[in-house]
């Protein structure tokens, strides 16, 4: 049956250990999920995100209506089958794609019209749409359309975004029926900008429609991180403690444990593979050893960037501690000189090892606990 489970209890923070249980397996918890926007974890195949741990991903609703859309994925009885990914997906709704990308979108009522990017056809979205459009996908986790606003939006703009996402959200739990026990999950969405009082009339509405899980979104969009904090430590402390939490976006790994200790859950963020793309690569530094508080508080890793010609002649791996098929196969000099003569490979290798580096981190966090 699907649904949520606390394993164990950090004794000295707020961090659980834990799983959510899907339609399409387990998600140890707390965990990463690499970003697959269009149905492809840039450069990398569904095996070797299986090889390098991965154990959800996540994909955007808004963007596979686009490509391959509704059709071909239908066709396909859903993405997973589509991509060859057997584990569980999480489909962001695509509100902050439409308010983000879409110049020409309007918010009504009930729900945002813009038009198509490529073809200029006017589409409209409507919470129940977007239900409608994630059961094609064949997602495990759901998102329900919300109002994304940019983070220094003005109160009333932040106030009219909240009863909006409250009213959609609403509408998607009545579009999302399952007759099946092995159902996929709703999560909501906590939005209201930078105003707590707007965030937690927000978090307390959206309890009371109980959904399997609760989001934070409109954060990590830019904003200071002490703002982000500022909002998350509050708006966590009012969500069910039964529920798993979402932080949706964050970020740096040191980010990620301060998350994770005030008791987060998930999370998704494209640093592991753009930065991998641009030759940035996640080096774990030699702790005596592993504690939370170690982690929270000292530097744990450093990022090397592999272009950098002191990497020319250097025979080591990446990280000589590491498990990943690139540290077990190639050289630092190898990947420097792949990202020179601008090889894909070099940028695949650097990706596989950041996405690595990234799930042995929330490993690491899952036994500490
Ligand atoms: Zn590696």
């Amino acid at each position: 049956m699907s649904g949520f489970e606390i394993i164990k209890r950090s004794k000295k923070y707020s961090a659980r250990q834990g799983k959510i249980m899907t339609p399409h397996g387990i998600v140890r918890t707390p965990n990463f999920m690499p970003i697959g926007t269009r149905g492809a974890v840039k450069l990398l195949s569904s095996q070797e995100l299986k090889q390098a741990g991965v154990q959800i991903i996540l994909a955007n609703t808004y963007h596979l209506f686009f490509e391959p859309g509704i059709e071909v994925l239908k066709k396909f009885r859903g993405l997973g089958n589509f991509m060859k990914w057997p584990g569980p997906i999480l489909t962001d709704s695509g509100g902050f794609q439409v308010f983000s990308l879409n110049e020409w979108r309007q918010v009504l009522d009930y729900g945002v019209r813009f038009h198509h990017p490529k073809t200029g056809k006017e589409i409209v979205l409507t919470p129940e749409k977007v239900i409608d459009l994630q059961k094609i996908i064949d997602s495990d986790i759901f998102m329900p359309l919300d109002e994304c606003i940019p983070y220094d939006s003005s109160y009333k703009k932040a106030e009219k975004a909240v009863k909006r996402t409250i009213c959609w959200a609403k509408q998607s739990k009545k579009a999302f029926r399952f007759r099946k026990q092995n159902r996929p999950l709703l999560f909501a969405i906590v939005q209201g900008g930078k105003f707590l009082d707007l965030r937690e009339r927000c978090a307390k509405e959206l309890i009371n429609l109980d959904f399997d899980g609760y989001a934070l979104g409109g954060l990590a969009v830019g904003e200071p991180f002490k703002e982000t904090r500022r909002i998350s430590k509050k708006i966590v402390s009012l969500l069910p403690s039964n529920k798993p939490r979402y932080l949706m976006g964050l970020g740096e790994p040191s980010q990620l444990v301060w998350a994770v200790l005030n008791g987060f859950d998930i999370f998704d963020c494209v640093l592991p593979t753009r930065n991998g793309r641009h030759g940035l690569i996640y080096i774990f530094k030699r702790l005596k050893k592993w504690r939370l508080e170690d982690l929270l508080k000292k530097k744990f890793y450093q990022k090397i960037s592999i272009e950098n010609s002191v990497f020319k002649n250097d025979k080591s791996p990446l990280d000589k501690k590491c498990g990943c098929f690139a540290c077990q196969n190639y050289s630092r000099a190898y990947i420097h000189h792949l990202f020179k003569i601008k090889d894909p490979l070099g940028q695949r290798l650097a990706v596989i090892h950041n996405i690595y580096f990234y799930l042995e981190l929330f490993k690491k966090m899952r036994e500490l606990i």
